[in-house]
């Protein structure tokens, strides 16, 4: 009886712990294929994402070939301001091209004044010019952000704020211009695709970057400053208005010649670039005293069927304000790329318990903000300690295993990539279009000739860039594999400091309606 008890007893406890170590095991196995479902979601998105040096020369050939077609379309307008020459037209993706000659820099004196609407900071800019040509020009900036209500409230709240700041900027300073009791000139730099009607007018064709404004589509941007300019009781004028990149080009082109292009990779992503005007089909006779023209070629709105796309693109267009616009923009830049990581962590979270109970604020768009997914990336504590706060201030993600939080990591890192060499293929299409890739261009294919290389420069602006490390090192890194060791050399990215700005104020005094000195005809 007690033999049967002892035995009975021992069974029972056997089959107990069966059941026990069934269960464990039978959850780590769940474990382990929650895992594998985790690790096949990365590989997709790795795969998905894949740039490879022969997909981005495919790029690099879509983007040359629209620059020429866009060259070839339908020019609707041109304009002669002063001496330089505007115009633009229409084509496929380019919404608008705008011409202007950087030839007639004129030695200006004088304190000229600047505002730069990006996508996410606004800057007021004084530069003082001392009627030479200088390679440093003085200036005194004061950058905020621009609050978010005012993205999509009115045209009036807008302008409204955007005076004031000016006015309290320009009360502020102690004025060093001696010519102060004339009438200020403003140069207005606008990053949104506008329809250039004038050197110093042009309407808003369409918002980008999470703007929405709805009475100001259609509107005179240059104008509407100058109403809000008025109303606050400000003497001053607005006498041009142009976009980051032509900015950038200006102040490039103005301290080394040899600059070629201008490049922004900030809240948004555009290039300009001086063209041949013979090269400019449509305007052939009609620029003939210019060398070369400035053509903003608004190539956030880029598209390509050689561009990687993933689900997680497909989506976040859906979801934007506005869909099937802004492809190229939406792959590469600041506005996007957290919210491209927040998308994919979603996904797996949706798919497995890896980051805990699920999280509200992950299904929140834009909620990972760029800079804070650089910083993650960027984390080089061994404990990812950067990476945990992260995810617990931001998105509520807690007490997660090191191995998680690596690849949170790795989604940085392979979005960042992308980005980065996206963006440096966009560069090669604008240099391959000039003739400055050391191929023969693009009837010539890759062979490379015995073109002479020439000193290449393209001024690069915008916090992604020049504030993200690793976004910077991948696009250099892609520059050199699309272009090869020996042409790379001769490719110069030059980031200028608040040269969007800055290059308004200089184009300001090139526009200025007082008295000019010379002409410098460099172009
Ligand atoms: P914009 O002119 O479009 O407002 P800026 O050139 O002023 O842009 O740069 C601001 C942008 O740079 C913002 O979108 C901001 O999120 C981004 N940024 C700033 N620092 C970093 C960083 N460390 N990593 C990634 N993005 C950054
Ligand atoms: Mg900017």
């Amino acid at each position: 009886m007690g033999g049967k008890l002892v035995f009975g007893v021992a069974v029972g406890v056997a089959v107990a712990a069966c059941a026990v170590a069934a269960v464990v095991v039978g959850r780590r196995v769940e474990r382990r294929s929650k895992w594998k479902r985790v690790l096949r979601i990365l590989e997709e998105l790795e795969a998905a994402c894949d740039t490879p040096v022969k997909r981005l020369r495919q790029v690099v050939d879509a983007m040359a070939v629209e620059m020429h077609a866009g060259l070839a379309s339908e020019v609707i307008q041109v304009y002669h301001v002063y001496a330089a020459v505007w115009g633009h037209f229409r084509c496929s993706y380019w919404v608008v091209l705008l011409f202007c000659s950087f030839s007639l820099f004129r030695s200006e004196k004088g304190t000229f004044y600047a505002l730069d609407l990006g996508g996410t900071n606004f800057r007021v800019l004084r530069v003082h010019l001392g009627g030479q040509r200088s390679l440093s020009l003085k200036h005194d900036v004061e950058m905020q952000p621009i609050p978010q209500n005012l993205m999509t409230g009115t045209r009036e709240d807008l302008f409204d704020f955007i005076a004031s700041s000016l006015k309290e900027f320009v009360e502020k300073a102690n004025d060093p211009d001696q010519l102060a009791a004339r009438r200020r000139e403003l140069g207005f730099t606008f990053s949104f695709p506008v329809k250039q009607t004038s050197a110093s007018s042009g309407a808003l064709i369409k918002w980008t970057k999470g703007f929405s404004i709805e009475d100001m589509i259609g509107r005179d941007a240059a104008e509407s400053l100058q109403q809000a300019i008025d109303r606050i009781g400000l003497d001053m004028r607005v006498s041009v208005l142009i976009n980051d990149t032509v900015g950038t080009l200006a102040v490039g082109h103005y301290q080394d010649p040899d600059t070629v292009a201008a490049v922004i990779i900030g809240t948004g992503t555009n290039a300009c670039y001086l063209e041949r005007t013979d090269a400019i089909i449509k305007c052939q006779g009609i620029f003939t005293t210019f060398g070369r023209m400035a053509i903003n070629m608004e190539w956030g709105n880029f598209w390509s069927s050689h561009l990687p796309r993933t689900t997680y693109d497909v989506d976040l267009d859906a979801d934007s304000p506005n869909p099937n616009e802004q492809g190229f923009e939406k792959m590469i830049s600041d506005m996007y790329l957290g919210d491209i990581v927040r998308r994919v962590i979603l996904k797996i979270s949706q798919e497995s318990d890896v980051f805990g109970p699920a999280s509200t604020l992950l299904s929140m768009p834009f909620k990972l903000r760029t800079p804070l997914m650089a910083a993650m990336h960027e984390d080089s504590s061994p404990e990812l300690t950067e990476v945990a706060r992260i995810l617990e201030d931001i998105l509520e993600i807690t007490d997660i295993p090191l191995k998680v939080q690596k690849l949170v990591v790795k989604i940085c890192d392979i979005v960042t990539r992308r980005a980065a060499r996206l963006a440096a293929a966009g560069i090669v299409g604008i240099l391959k279009k000039i003739g400055r890739d050391g191929t023969s261009g693009i009837a010539g294919g890759r062979s490379r000739t015995n073109i002479k290389l020439k000193r290449t420069v393209v001024a690069i602006e915008g916090g992604l860039y020049t504030s993200y490390t690793m976004f910077r090192e991948y696009l250099h890194e892609a520059l050199v594999e699309i272009l090869g060791e020996e042409i790379a050399l001769h490719v110069i990215l030059k980031p200028t400091e608040d040269g969007s700005g800055i290059g308004a104020a200089l184009l300001a005094a090139s526009y200025s309606s007082y008295d000019t000195v010379s002409v410098d005809n460099s172009l």
